[in-house]
């Protein structure tokens, strides 16, 4: 039976991984990011600006804004090099050095990638539907961590905020990753893009270094509205999930799904006898449309 990272010690802290302020092209200034994810509830946060020259390549010191109740990671978004379609590369790290070298001559974004896994970052795919990454793109930049499948300044910039696609390409190319929702908050009044998808971290302390272990290990799910408190998946059998009020679907590869039936449901169990994929990711969607998601559980 999987119950990960439900199974885990500690208890879930909310953060998010991808964020922008005044240090490269975000409206407010780190404080005050960090003043408006404190005061929406949230246990950590990971400023994450542009790793350009034309902003000083910027890794932001959040150590101040730490207090008892909130922490930081620190991060940044690499560019260099260019993607297959000819954009610059967009790659999310969390978890890098404050001194982390700025681009080196040459540099592309899978070796960018390395570096950042290298120096002990969480590396994430970022919005790979926001700029149109192949999937030849996505397994050339390595065995990073984690797709991030949910970006929600792209919900309002251009319609592209869900990559879950490629995630489920990718795990049916037997390739595992992580899967993430972030906000790339960026804080535009005209497009407000904060608090609208997170991570929930397992873990048995609100630190950096605890955190960014269990994100390695993805011991966390994404969302952007719903609690999902518990999944038990029994392979060939069936799924237990406990989650606030939603549907609750199960997603595999190809064609294979399996679904609770009716709205509404905290504690659902569905039938898994015909579902023959060698992964399971599960969705639970509130009356709004808001989801959560647990990461792909490989089932063998
Ligand atoms: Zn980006
Ligand atoms: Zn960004």
């Amino acid at each position: 039976m999987h119950n990960f990272p439900f199974d885990q010690p500690g208890r879930f802290w909310r953060g998010n991984l991808h964020t922008h302020s005044t240090l490269s092209d975000g409206h407010l200034s780190p404080g005050q990011v960090a003043q408006v994810y404190r005061e929406n509830g949230y246990d950590f946060l990971a400023l994450t600006e542009h790793f350009l020259a034309s902003y000083g390549y910027p890794i932001a010191d959040t150590r101040p804004f730490r207090t008892p109740t909130f922490t930081t990671l620190i991060g940044a978004e690499l560019h260099a090099g260019q993607t297959e379609l000819g954009n610059l590369w967009h790659v999310l790290a969390v978890g890098l050095p404050l001194d982390f070298a700025p681009t080196l001559p040459g540099e592309d974004g899978p070796a960018i990638a390395r570096r950042a896994l290298d120096a002990g970052a969480f590396v994430a795919v970022a919005h790979p539907y926001w700029y149109t990454l192949t999937e030849g793109d996505v397994v050339s930049l390595g065995d990073v961590h984690a797709i991030e499948v949910y970006n929600a300044v792209s919900a309002d910039y251009n319609d592209r905020a869900d990559s879950w696609y490629m995630l489920d390409l990718m795990a049916m190319r037997g390739r595992r990753y992580s899967a993430c929702a972030t906000d790339d908050a960026h804080f535009n009044p005209n497009r407000w893009d904060a608090a609208r998808g997170w991570v929930w971290v397992k873990s048995a302390e609100n630190t950096p270094d605890a955190l960014l272990a269990a994100l390695k290990a993805g011991a966390y799910y994404s969302s952007t509205g719903p609690a999902i408190h518990d999944i038990q998946v029994y392979p060939r059998d069936k799924a237990i999930v406990r989650c606030s009020p939603a549907r609750v679907f199960v997603t595999g590869s190809q064609f294979y799904a399996a679904s609770g039936h009716g709205h509404g449901l905290t504690h659902v169990e569905i039938d898994l006898k015909n579902f023959a994929s060698p992964y399971a990711r599960i969705t639970v969607r509130d009356a709004l449309g808001r989801a959560a998601w647990s990461n792909p559980i490989w089932l063998e």
